[in-house]
Order: structure tokens, then C-alpha cells, then sequence
């Protein structure tokens, strides 16, 4: 091999030397290594030029130039190693934290306007001597339609009304309670009268538009004694309706059907926001009265279903919508607000 491709070799590995030294970061060493060592490197095409040479020099020709690219492998080995430990240096060398920067502030939530609307009517219902009941959501079929008096074919009592988990024969076909009436019939199986409870919770129908979730809360109330009246029954519900919305507050009683109540009445109140004096009131529709709850004489059928006598035993029940309370109260006017947990809704009720 001639002294001059020797020398020129040479001067390539310095070259390669001095640029794998300069480079700054890894796209750098990257286009250096393609320089020389890529497909069509310096040193790759000067491999490929081998087979050209006279016989006796391919051979020195080819070590030389081999030495030469193991070289430069080596130094972009060792710069690629220095431009790691750079970068792990710099790392160290930051600050961990810059502690003049303002804090980030925490958001603080609240309870949903329907946990706080139920907490408040069940303290008022504690306040007025009734105990808190609870019962499971998958209810029994028996407990939730035929204790209370349903007739059969009750429209509830469908598949397309209500939600059945499993539907096995009838004494143990179970869905998920349509009320918590459930709870009272629970009561009134374990316990003798007196009974005096109020049972707040979810239920489930196949309901879903502005004014009906397939999923809302309910609270019903129960009182069992010897020689229960309907003006008893007047008498809770207004003192009820007055420490939840103030004294003062208008009732109208109105006939009306439930099941497992007889007589059966809905209890309206003042329209809380035109008392009853805008006939174009949305909340009211201008009646100047709002629907809060159904209520009634429990029907001497459901005693009887219980194993209670119903020729010594009367009772009350009522029941409401705490949905629709937390929307009268909050003035929400989609009851799927209430359920879609959409922060900016909850930070405004
Ligand atoms: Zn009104």
C-alpha cells in the first residue's frame, strides 16, 4: 500500500476523530456516523472499491481500511457515552423544584345538590320522631309489586316498565326496586306496631327524559299505630313542608289513585317563586301550585299481606321525589343535570 492512501487514511481517522469530538448532541453524532460509516460512507465506499485492486493489494488495502472503520466506530462509541453522561450532568444540575412559583390551588368539592336535599328532608323527618330505614336496590318481586296490593297485570310490573336482574319463578323473581316501598314492607315484616320510619334511597324505571332519569331517589315514610287519621297525616306533612321550606308555605290536599293507599292524595304546594301571582311562571305553569308528594290511609290489604290486623292497626304513607325537590330548590330545569356529574352545573347549584 502506498505511503500516500496510508497518509490519507490516517488523516480520515483524525478527520473522524475531530468530528465525533465536535458533536454537540445526538443528531450530530448521528449524521457523522452516517457520514463515514452509512451505506454511503467514506469508508463503506472505499471497502466496496476492494475487488477493483490488482490481487496484491486488496488484501493490505482491506485491513487498512478495516483498522480505519473499527476506529471510527470506536470514537462514536466513546461520544455517544459523552454526550450521555452531558445530558445526566445537566439533569443534576437543575434546580428539583422552583419553590418561588405560585401554588396550585386545590378545587374543593361539595355535596351534589341531591345528597344535600335529602340529608335536609330526612333530619326533618328525625326531627319529627320517625327512624331511618334502609333496604337493598334488588329487591324481590314480592316485596316490590304483590305485598303492597298490585294487581297482576299492573302496568309496573312489565318488562318494559321495570328493570328485572333475574327472572326466575314468580317467589323469586328479583328487579330493582321501582320505590322504597320495598323498605316499609321489610319494616313491617320484622317489626310489630308501632311503626314509625321514613326510607330514603335510589330506584330504578325505564324512564329517561328532561323530567325522568331511569335512576332517581326517592323517600318514603310509614307510620303503623292504633287509631292513625288522615288529619294525622295532614298534620306531619305540613309541619314537614314548613320546616323544609319555611312556615307559612301554602298546601292544597287533592285526591288522587296510588297503589297500597286508600284514600290516595297528592299534596301540592305555593308555587315557591310566583306565589301563585305569574300566570306565565314556568315552574308552575301558572297554576300557582306545584306537585311535591303522593300520600294516603294504607290500604287494610297491605296489613294483611304483613301480618298485621287490620281491624286494630291504621297507618299513613307518603313518599316524594328528591329529584324533584333538589329542582324546585336549585331551580334545575333538566332533571339529567342532576346525574351527568358535569362540574360547571355542580359548582352552580
Ligand atoms: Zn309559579
Amino acid at each position: 500500500m502506498s505511503d500516500s492512501l496510508s497518509d490519507a487514511l490516517a488523516a480520515l481517522e483524525a478527520e473522524v476523530r475531530a468530528a465525533c469530538a465536535a458533536a454537540r448532541d445526538d443528531n450530530e453524532l448521528r449524521q457523522t456516523a452516517a457520514r463515514y460509516l452509512g451505506v454511503s460512507g467514506t469508508l463503506t465506499r472505499l471497502l466496496k472499491r476492494i475487488p477493483e485492486l490488482p490481487g496484491p493489494e486488496r488484501k493490505p488495502f482491506g485491513q487498512r481500511v478495516n483498522a480505519a472503520k473499527v476506529a471510527a466506530e470506536a470514537c462514536v462509541a466513546q461520544a455517544h457515552a459523552r454526550l450521555r453522561a452531558e445530558a445526566r450532568e445537566r439533569e443534576l444540575a437543575r434546580p428539583a423544584a422552583d419553590v418561588t412559583l405560585p401554588g396550585r390551588r386545590r378545587k374543593v368539592g361539595r355535596r351534589h345538590p341531591i345528597q344535600r336535599v335529602l340529608e335536609e328532608v330526612v333530619d326533618t323527618f328525625v326531627g319529627l320522631g320517625f327512624d331511618v330505614a334502609e333496604g337493598p336496590e334488588a329487591e324481590l318481586s314480592v316485596n316490590n309489586f304483590d305485598r303492597l296490593g298490585f294487581p297482576a297485570d299492573h302496568p309496573a310490573m312489565d318488562m318494559h316498565d321495570s328493570f328485572f336482574v333475574a327472572d326466575l319463578d314468580a317467589a323469586a323473581r328479583v328487579l330493582l326496586r321501582t320505590h322504597t316501598s320495598t323498605v316499609q314492607v321489610r319494616e313491617m315484616l320484622s317489626h310489630p306496631p308501632p311503626v314509625r320510619v321514613v326510607a330514603p334511597g335510589a330506584v330504578y324505571r325505564r324512564d329517561d327524559d328532561v323530567t325522568h332519569s331511569p335512576m332517581f331517589f326517592q323517600l318514603e315514610g310509614l307510620l303503623v299505630d292504633e287509631g292513625v287519621t288522615l288529619s294525622q297525616l295532614r298534620g306531619v306533612l305540613e309541619a314537614f313542608l314548613g320546616r323544609l321550606l319555611g312556615e307559612g308555605v301554602k298546601t292544597r290536599f287533592r285526591a288522587s289513585y296510588f297503589p297500597f293507599v286508600e284514600p290516595g292524595a297528592e299534596l301540592d304546594v305555593g308555587c315557591l317563586l310566583c306565589r301563585g301571582e305569574d300566570a306565565s311562571c314556568r315552574v308552575c305553569k301558572g297554576t300557582g301550585w306545584l306537585e311535591i308528594l303522593g300520600c294516603g290511609m294504607v290500604d287494610p290489604v297491605v296489613f294483611s299481606n304483613v301480618g298485621y290486623d287490620p281491624e286494630r292497626y291504621t297507618g299513613f304513607a307518603f313518599g316524594m321525589g328528591i329529584d324533584r325537590l333538589a329542582m324546585l330548590r336549585y331551580r334545575v330545569p333538566d332533571i339529567r343535570l342532576l346525574y351527568e356529574n358535569d362540574p360547571r352545573f355542580l359548582a352552580s347549584v
